[in-house]
């Protein structure tokens, strides 16, 4: 039994590939269960052109890189130290940063969430987002009323620079050889819960919700 059996602020670690859908369902998890958003993708678009020792962010991200662990380790310690629960979306991203978690935090539930290859690519090279208000669209299943122009805000719409076709193939061979063993590794201590992300938004959304709340 889990030491937070009951606990009311669940500490979620979501994972799935590039373009899953973890941060349209994380908005969900933090809606319903109160829990903050932590997304170490936004923080560092938000970073990316900050010096550390090892560069700026955006030498990593243009390429489809991991920004090397010190600076992202940094954030999620930042993020972690005033919450009790929480939704990690985009880390761990290796096993070396799964191994400094631990050292931070138990967790309670890791969904995982499923999506093949092909399904990835259109859903990341299609996508179009707000640069004002942080909308997101996708140019063929989720367009907005006016070709290139925010619903939300009327603001231009842009594409984010690392969804080009090159660059989100990369980020999805990254995520095999660097994420994968983190996958591996939660679903030997039993934590994770595989959820299909090929469903609708609402279907995914329908079966994590119930698959969290069977976990806390
Ligand atoms: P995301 O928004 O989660 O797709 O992340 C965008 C980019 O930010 C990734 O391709 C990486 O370059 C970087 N990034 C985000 N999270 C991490 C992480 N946990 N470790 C290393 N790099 C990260």
């Amino acid at each position: 039994m889990s030491e937070s059996q009951g606990s009311n602020d669940p500490r979620i670690v979501l994972l799935g590939p590039p373009g899953a859908g973890k941060g349209t369902q994380s908005a969900n998890i933090e809606e319903r269960f109160g829990v903050p958003h932590v997304t170490t993708g936004d923080a560092l678009r938000a970073n990316r052109d900050v010096e550390t020792e090892h560069g700026t962010p955006r030498e990593y991200m243009e390429e489809g890189e991991l920004v090397p662990d010190p600076v992202v380790n940094e954030i999620v310690a930042e993020a972690l130290s005033n919450t009790q629960g929480f939704v990690l979306d985009g880390y761990p991203r290796n096993v070396d940063q799964a191994e400094y978690l631990a050292e931070m935090t138990a967790v309670d539930v890791v969904p995982f969430l499923q999506v093949g290859e092909e399904e990835l690519v259109r859903r990341l090279t299609g996508r179009r987002v707000c640069p004002d208000c942080g909308a997101n669209y996708h140019v063929e299943f989720d367009a907005p009323d006016e070709e290139g122009v925010c619903d939300e805000c009327g603001a231009e719409l842009t594409q984010r620079e690392d969804d080009s076709e090159d660059v989100v193939r990369e980020r999805i061979r990254v995520y095999e050889e660097n994420t994968e063993p983190v996958v591996t590794h939660y679903r030997e201590s039993g934590e994770l819960i595989e959820v299909d992300g090929e469903q609708s938004p609402e279907e995914v959304w329908e079966k994590l919700r119930e698959a969290i709340d069977a976990a806390i």
